[in-house]
């Protein structure tokens, strides 16, 4: 079965094939975070969906070549580091360590690069493909001294977006406080110093000043994967005007088709709502995990509905996802706990006493979970499958239906299936430091000594494991890391 992805340009679902000529290399550009705050979980859901196809791209052997971007310049990093009284550098670096950081809770691969916006050699990127937009007469200076792209210059604007330019005008989709321009809708492709900006500015043939936030993408996509890419992700509301200004900015400077498949998020709401500071539901990664949820319970609770439907976040679906995980590290447990090959039923059914079909283990190529995947990544179908497997292998187990070879056989099926989702829970086998605690935990409650035992616990946990005890027995897990 082919990949099929939808892709917002053609509002269709079309068959994934890449412009490699041998159909095996990706090249995959994402939107990032701007570095002002912590990023909250909505934009995490877009980074999840992001890892997800990924991942998912890898299973069916392609090799994807992803770059994410780091916006560290623009109005909010700049008010930021203002308010904070620090330079802009200084003022974003704990919020870039900080996305890795929670990018590694989430389990989500690192990009190939992670360029940042206030890099010298992205910053004279941006200045020379101005320079080539003003030349060709799709750029112009305005009295401000900014540089704005002529929109009417470029026929295809609006065409990610699906409007044209008269709706555009009377939307009112567009700030109109820049009068300096000669259209509304035209953006700013560098912006002039002024004072708010302080020290933060760069050199350009226009004047000082800095890049405007869609130019970044288009320079850092094209420096690092080159002028065409295979496909670009990003939230719905990064379509417009972000993305349709990578287009007009990018395809402007190469003359050619600048991404073959564009792939849209769609919203988080929080309990139903749009999440808002204002309304108090508004959360960051780092939030939810304060609330004692595991990176990974967040990770399953973001991924599991699929990218284009919109996903109501609630904490009863968090224990949803946290009993979810639950049974599939019961599973796997069972499996690795290798049936027996003698139980009776096995022996009689091997033995040729009977029928060996009417004992015929499901087949793990014949699952569903990757046909799923492969429909424009259709989790919620690809997790069905996954439990409808685990359902029917427990019902096997309870039985005796199954043997060590089979259970192999599973846990090599769970170990490409986990490949692409990235839940386990499971360890094979813990750091010593770490199993030297879990054991002297086991001991203390032996001894009843729950004092000892909950120190340990919290020794566990400040080294990011995370001790529980289950009818059989304590279990370590990592918390959420990787
Ligand atoms: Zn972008």
């Amino acid at each position: 079965m082919a990949i099929r992805l939808f892709n917002t340009y053609s509002r269709a679902l079309e068959e994934f094939r890449p412009m490699d000529p041998a159909g095996r290399e990706v090249k995959m550009y994402t939107c990032g975070p701007t570095v002002y705050s912590h990023a909250h979980i909505g934009n995490f859901r877009a980074y999840l969906f992001e890892d997800l196809l990924q991942r998912h791209l890898e299973s069916r052997e392609f090799t994807v070549r992803r770059v994410m971007n780091i916006t560290d310049v623009d109005d909010k990093t700049i008010r930021g580091s203002r308010e904070a009284g620090v330079p802009l550098a200084e003022f974003t670096q704990p919020f870039k360590q900080a996305f890795f950081e929670d990018l590694d809770a989430l389990r989500i691969k690192r990009a190939d690069s992670f360029p940042e916006a206030t890099d010298p050699q992205q910053v004279r990127k941006m200045i020379e493909m101005i320079g080539t937009l003003l030349e060709r007469g799709l750029a112009y200076q305005a009295e401000d001294k900014s540089v704005y792209y002529r929109i009417n210059k470029f026929a295809d604007y609006g065409k990610l977006a699906h409007f044209d330019l008269e709706e555009l005008r009377s939307t009112g989709r567009v700030k109109s406080d820049e009068y300096e321009k000669e259209n509304i809708g035209d953006f700013a492709l560098w912006k002039a110093w002024d004072e708010a900006d302080g020290a933060v500015k760069w050199e350009s043939p226009w004047g000082p000043g800095r890049p405007g936030w869609h130019i970044e993408c288009s320079a850092m996509a094209t420096q690092l994967l080159g002028e065409q890419l295979d496909i670009h992700c990003g939230g719905v509301d990064n379509i417009f005007p972000h993305h349709e200004a990578e287009i007009a900015q990018t395809e402007g400077c190469t003359g050619k088709k600048f991404v073959r498949y564009w792939l849209h998020c769609a919203h988080l709401m929080v309990e139903g709502q749009k999440m808002a500071k204002s309304l108090g539901n508004f959360y960051t990664l780092r939030d939810v995990i304060a609330k004692g949820y595991s990176g990974r319970e967040v990770r399953y609770a973001l991924m599991r509905v699929h990218y284009r439907a919109p996903l109501n976040f609630t904490w009863e679906g968090m224990e949803e996802s946290r009993v979810a995980l639950g049974r599939v590290d019961d599973w796997v447990r069972r499996l690795r706990e290798a049936p027996s090959s003698k139980s009776p039923a096995f022996a009689e059914a091997t033995a040729g006493g009977q029928d060996p079909k009417k004992h015929q283990a499901p087949n793990p190529k014949s699952s569903g979970f990757q046909d799923a995947l492969d429909d424009d990544l259709n989790i919620s179908a690809a997790l069905g499958a996954l439990f409808e497997t685990i359902r029917e292998t427990n019902r096997r187990m309870d039985t005796d239906e199954m043997g060590a070879e089979e259970a192999k056989g599973w846990l090599e099926w769970w170990k490409r299936v986990d490949g692409v989702l990235a839940i386990s829970g499971e360890e094979a086998e813990l750091p010593a430091e770490i199993a030297e605690l879990a054991e002297a935990r086991v001991q203390a409650r032996l001894a009843k000594d729950w004092r000892k035992s909950d120190q340990l616990r919290d020794e566990l946990a400040a080294r990011g494991w995370e001790a529980r005890d289950t009818k059989d027995g304590q279990k370590v897990t990592r918390r959420g890391g990787t």
